[in-house]
C-alpha cells in the first residue's frame, strides 16, 4: 500500500474491499494469481490487526470453477446461464478453501456471505443480512462476500460486484469503499483501445460526459462490471 493510501485509510473505521475476476487471474492462462491474493488478504488481515472492520467482496466463483472444470470458452458461451451456476458451484467452495488457508495463516477467521438481490429488497431478509453482519464484525471476523450466483436467476441477479460491493458499503455503514481493478481509474475513454484516453484523477460531480467515458467492457471474459458500474 503506498503511503498516501495508508494515510487516507488511518481514520476510516469499517472498510470494504472489492477485488474483481480479472485482478485475481493470470492474464494469460486465466488461472489464480496466489501472488496476488497471498497480498491482498495480508493487507486485509493488517487492517484487521489496526482494529478496524474489514469485508472483502469477492468475484472469481464463475471463473475459478470453469478452469476447475476444464470448460473451454465455446462450451461457456453455448450452456450459458446453467453452465455459469455450475461454474459457480464448483469455484465458490474453491475460492473460500484458499481464502481461508491464507486469512488462517495471518490468524484471521473468515465467513463466507453469498448474497442475491432478494437479500436487499426483501424487508425481512436485508434485516437478516445486516444482524449476520453486525454480528460478524463485533466478533472480529472477516466478512468474504459474493453474489450466491448458483441460484440468482435473471429475476432475483444483482448483476455484477461493483454493484454489490456498494450494496453491502451501504447495508453495514462503512465509512469506506476500495474497488481494486486492473485499470487505474477513469479515463475519457478506453486505454485498452485509445492511446489518447487521458487519465481523470478525481470526480467531484458525475455528469452525463463522464457517465460517456466509461464503458462496459471489463477486460474479462468472466467479470462484470466495467468502468461504466464503477
Ligand atoms: N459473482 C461473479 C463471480 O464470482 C462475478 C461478478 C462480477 O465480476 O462482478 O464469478
Amino acid at each position: 500500500m503506498t503511503s498516501d493510501i495508508r494515510e487516507f485509510i488511518k481514520d476510516k473505521k469499517r472498510i470494504v474491499i472489492k477485488i474483481g475476476s480479472s485482478s485475481l487471474q493470470h492474464k494469460e492462462t486465466g488461472d489464480l494469481d496466489y501472488t496476488k491474493i497471498e497480498v491482498l488478504v495480508r493487507e486485509l488481515c493488517n487492517l484487521r490487526n489496526q482494529g478496524k472492520d474489514v469485508i472483502l467482496v469477492t468475484s472469481g466463483a464463475i471463473a475459478v470453477g470453469k478452469k476447475a472444470i476444464g470448460l473451454n470458452k465455446l462450451e461457456q458461451e453455448k450452456g450459458h446461464l446453467g453452465i455459469k451456476q455450475a461454474c459457480a458451484a464448483v469455484g465458490q467452495a474453491k475460492l473460500m478453501m484458499i481464502y481461508q488457508k491464507i486469512f488462517a495463516e495471518y490468524n484471521q477467521v473468515a465467513a463466507q456471505i453469498l448474497m442475491t438481490k432478494d437479500t436487499i429488497v426483501n424487508e425481512f431478509n436485508r434485516e437478516n443480512a445486516e444482524n449476520t453482519f453486525s454480528e460478524l464484525l463485533n466478533l472480529g471476523v472477516i466478512p468474504v462476500v459474493n453474489e450466491n450466483d448458483t441460484v440468482a436467476t435473471y429475476e432475483i441477479v444483482i448483476g455484477d460486484n461493483d454493484t454489490l460491493s456498494a450494496i453491502v458499503t451501504g447495508l453495514t455503514g462503512a465509512d469506506l469503499l476500495i474497488l481494486l481493478s486492473d485499470i487505474d481509474g477513469l479515463y475519457t475513454d478506453d486505454p485498452r483501445t485509445n492511446p489518447n484516453a487521458e487519465f481523470i484523477e478525481v470526480v467531484e460531480h458525475l455528469t452525463e460526459e463522464h457517465l460517456q467515458m466509461g464503458k462496459k467492457s471489463t477486460g474479462s471474459s468472466v467479470g462484470t462490471g466495467g468502468m461504466n458500474t464503477k
